[in-house]
């Protein structure tokens, strides 16, 4: 029965694929079974998972196929971020992403080259003409691999639209997976708000839900909240919950949560597609602070003016209106890309009291609605508005470099920062504005007596300098040996202060593709095999405030 049941789930959903979308049989992008490791929208640090990460058993080197016809239109190489990552546009208006790739095939492979020779550099980035490399659906053009910002050997995969480069989401746009299984609620959160809908610091309540057989629940069904939280009118709601798909033990982040409050729907969630510049505003739609705290990731079902997010489907903010004595019947849904919806039902009351009359204001604040800028002979700040999420703590002091905020507040837009380097004693590339709440040296310009830098954090922004290269040593041969037989040979590179900013290979003066993997920030030179002999090797580093090291050495090989 339980097969019969499985047959017909195929045949209707393979039917309804028919009527959406005759598009929506795409090739799969790899040459195994498609398996998930993580979906659409999942919770990141600073973003929200843009596409879907598809398994390669833990290996690399499995080939990738064009989901469907049509042409390269963009190539990246970069040590960080994707990687090794080609952008396919097709004739549907879909533009498909395969990220982390450990190599690029045939034609590709050898226009990347070429471009790397040309412009003596690992790290390139160009965009095809469409008539350049055209791809027929099902053709291999690069092998999945682990390059850049990825922590294991998988194929990140993507489905953008081609116009707007909005990210959609890929299980309800022609790679649905089978599921019946629906999400599991774990935890429901209470805050008092502002007038502007943000968060009353301190002031929110977190519940536990259980599970018994298919029903969710909190004790007695019941939440009070004391009568405080009805001191500027509103209250906001989140949810902690997870989806599971049939054949997984891991879990996979919900599509959807709907929140109805007697029986009026108030806020609407669904990650259908999301816009990369909005991306980064996931510190303002999951309670980061709370992540921080129990590593639990509760998603607001509330919104502020200044949230850039589309994945909100009504008109609404979310606010809910009480006053003291009120009772409020709350549901929650929460359901997968197909449907299957769990949820969760109770009584809100609001006790009796007095409300608190001395209204949230801090004085001295950063505020999403307002520009914030300071400026005199010695130092400069500009803080965008709409660049904090929620009103914070200025902490403005200008007495050691210049502070602003806190380092552990995140932003959406980066600031500007201006220093005035007087007395220099050294060149002026030597320079750097470091953020010492983070440790970190930002990328610094010298102009007119002044380092100007942006800055992705707040925090405390001090003038510092860097006169020391990167090191660099062999890391799998040792330094005495001359004969070599590896096809790959590797280095370790260390940039303490700054970051490297260029690394170049030079065999018997003629420059050589050299790789650079940032994750453990190795160089490494792949030779062909019938390249042998002895030659002159040599390495150059140079971080980013100028300083090189040379690394020379004769070695044959074999
Ligand atoms: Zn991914």
């Amino acid at each position: 029965m339980k097969i019969i049941l499985f047959l017909l789930f195929i045949l209707l959903t393979t039917f309804s694929f028919c009527q959406i979308d005759s598009n929506s049989f795409y090739h799969s992008p790899l040459d195994i079974p498609l398996k998930l490791s993580a979906n659409f929208g999942e919770l990141r640090p600073n973003h929200f998972h843009m596409g879907i990460d598809y398994r390669t058993n833990g290996v690399e080197g499995i080939k990738i196929f064009a989901i469907e016809d049509g042409y390269i239109a963009r190539v990246k190489v970069s040590p960080f971020g994707y990687g090794k990552v080609v952008y396919i546009n097709h004739p549907n208006g879909i533009t498909s992403v395969y990220a982390h790739c450990s190599s690029f095939s045939g034609k590709l492979d050898s226009i990347v080259k070429q471009k790397q020779i040309e412009q003596q550099n690992f790290e390139i980035e160009f965009l095809p003409d469409s008539n350049l490399i055209p791809v027929k659906r099902g053709e291999a053009f690069a092998l999945s691999g682990n390059t850049g910002n990825s922590s294991g050997p998988h194929l990140h995969f993507e489905l953008r639209d081609t116009k707007t480069e909005i990210a959609l989401n890929p299980l309800i746009n022609g790679f649905e997976v089978f599921d019946t299984l629906a999400p599991t609620i774990k935890g429901l959160k209470i805050y008092a708000l502002t007038k502007e809908s943000y968060r009353w610091p301190n002031k929110s309540k977190l519940i536990n839900v259980t599970r018994t057989k298919n029903k969710f629940q909190i004790p007695n069904s019941l939440v009070t909240i004391p009568a405080d939280y009805c001191s500027q009118g509103g209250i906001g709601f989140a949810i902690e919950a997870n989806d599971h798909i049939n054949g997984y033990t891991h879990e996979f982040s919900y599509f959807g949560s709907k929140l109805i409050v007697n029986n009026d729907t108030v806020f609407i969630q669904e990650n259908d597609e999301i816009t990369f510049d909005a991306s980064k505003a996931i510190n303002t739609h999951e309670d980061i602070e709370e992540n921080k705290k129990s590593k639990r990731k509760f998603q607001k079902s509330f919104k502020t003016k200044q949230n850039p997010l589309e994945i909100y489907t009504l008109d609404k903010n979310g606010v809910v209106k009480i006053k003291p004595y009120d009772s409020l019947n709350v549901k929650y849904q929460v359901y997968d890309t197909h449907n299957n919806t769990s949820e969760i039902d109770f009584k809100l009351k609001v006790q009796n009291g007095l409300i608190n009359q001395k209204l949230f204001n801090i004085t001295n604040q950063l505020s999403p609605a307002s520009e914030y800028k300071f400026e005199d002979t010695s130092s400069f700040i500009r803080v965008k508005e709409g660049c904090v999420y929620e009103p914070i703590p200025l902490n403005f002091q200008n007495k050691t470099g210049i502070s602003i905020g806190n380092a552990s507040n995140p932003i959406h837009t980066p600031i500007e920062i201006k220093l005035r380097l007087k007395n220099a004693e050294l060149p002026v590339q030597k320079y750097i504005i470091k953020n010492t709440s983070l440790n970190k040296a930002l990328d610094t310009k010298y102009n007119e007596g002044w380092l100007t830098a942006e800055s992705k954090n707040l925090g405390t922004f001090v003038i510092d300098f860097d006169t020391i290269a990167p090191s660099l040593f062999p890391l799998n041969f040792n330094l005495n040996d001359t004969l070599l037989k590896k096809s790959t040979i590797t280095w370790k590179v260390n940039e303490e202060k700054t970051s490297l900013k260029d690394y170049d290979l030079f065999i018997d003066n003629q420059w050589q593709l050299l790789e650079y993997e940032s994750k453990g920030s190795y160089l490494f030179y792949r030779r062909q095999s019938n390249f042998v002999g002895k030659h002159l090797l040599k390495i150059i580093v140079v971080d980013s405030c100028g300083n090189s090291r040379i690394w020379e050495k004769e070695i044959t090989f074999e």
